[in-house]
């Protein structure tokens, strides 16, 4: 059985307060490109639900669904009737989830990439010398010591499996 913890909600709240607005529509699950490809099984109206009701557990220790699934592509901030800031919300469960190590190891190797490279996903040195000799523009990276600095206050680094 979930349970609910005033503390968290209060947290979510603060930290948004649009989660009161919701209504409980579901205009966002119905327009979730997310939620029609798992056929339901990530829902963003479930997560806000959980939010108002301060499901933590299941929010974050059991990822259920699972905040990790959604691509932020904005369509249900767009859509949502009571303006309800869906992906800020989800940004701080999965803080949440992060700080208690339940992230996915893919956005894990992402931010590796990005700490070394200054981009999520670099390019082969074959790339690099096609887009040379097409004349197209040089990639732009992140200022890597800026990113540095700022993964080392989330306490980034800690989370990177030891080689
Ligand atoms: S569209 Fe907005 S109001 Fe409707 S369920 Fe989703 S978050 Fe709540
Ligand atoms: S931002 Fe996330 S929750 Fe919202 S519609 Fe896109 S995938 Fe779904």
């Amino acid at each position: 059985m979930s349970v609910i913890n005033f503390e968290f909600r209060n947290e979510v709240l603060k930290h948004n307060a649009s989660l009161s607005y919701c209504y409980q529509c579901s205009t966002c699950s119905g327009g979730c490109p997310v939620a029609l490809l798992t056929e339901g099984g990530y829902n963003p109206r479930k997560i806000i639900e959980e939010a108002i009701l301060g499901l933590q557990d299941k929010l974050v220790q059991k990822q259920d669904p699972n905040p990790w699934l959604c691509s932020t592509c904005q369509t249900c901030v767009e859509l949502c009737p009571q303006k309800v800031e869906i992906t800020e919300i989800l940004t701080l469960i999965k803080n949440e989830c992060f700080n208690i190590g339940n992230v996915p190891e893919a956005f894990i190797s992402q931010g590796k990439a990005v700490l070394e490279n200054g981009v999520a996903l670099p390019y082969s040195k074959a790339i690099l010398t096609r887009r040379e000799k097409l004349g197209l523009p040089s990639i732009k990276t992140a200022p890597i010591d800026e990113v540095k600095k700022i993964l080392q206050e989330t306490k980034f680094e800690n989370h990177i499996p030891k080689e």
